[in-house]
């Protein structure tokens, strides 16, 4: 989608660090990081939020992808959190779906 920073990320428009890439998915490291791991999945295709979503699939193939990657930054064992923030009252401020892993320390509860 035209204008969307995460599709110009995922078409290479816009340079990010791009840490995995896998089928229809991509992460890389968040400009703002809020954890010491902080990274974004991402579908390569537009989805505006999770509100968007009709494919389960993809939902799960996000999750396992989120999954996998805490394993291979060594995040598995001690814990992280993975974070979907949804329209306004859920924080969301790209409106390209996305999941935050964040991890390397330890999360609070109540989230803010
Ligand atoms: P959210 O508030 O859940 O929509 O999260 C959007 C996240 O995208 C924020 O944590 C931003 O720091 C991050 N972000 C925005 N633009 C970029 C960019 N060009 N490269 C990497 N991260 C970005
Ligand atoms: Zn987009």
């Amino acid at each position: 989608m035209s204008g969307c920073i995460f599709c110009k990320i995922a078409a290479g428009e816009v340079p990010a660090q791009i840490v995995k890439k896998g089928d229809g998915i991509l992460a890389f490291t968040d400009m703002n990081p809020q954890a010491p791991t902080h990274l974004l999945i991402i579908p390569t295709m537009h989805i505006g939020s999770l509100n968007d979503t009709k494919d389960p699939l993809l939902l799960g193939s996000l999750l396992a992808f989120a999954r996998d990657l805490a394993k291979e930054k060594g995040l598995a064992t001690r814990g992280y959190r993975v974070v979907v923030n949804t329209n306004p009252d859920g924080g969301q401020t790209v409106f390209h779906l996305h999941l935050h892993l964040l991890g390397g320390r330890v999360m609070n509860w109540p989230p803010g």
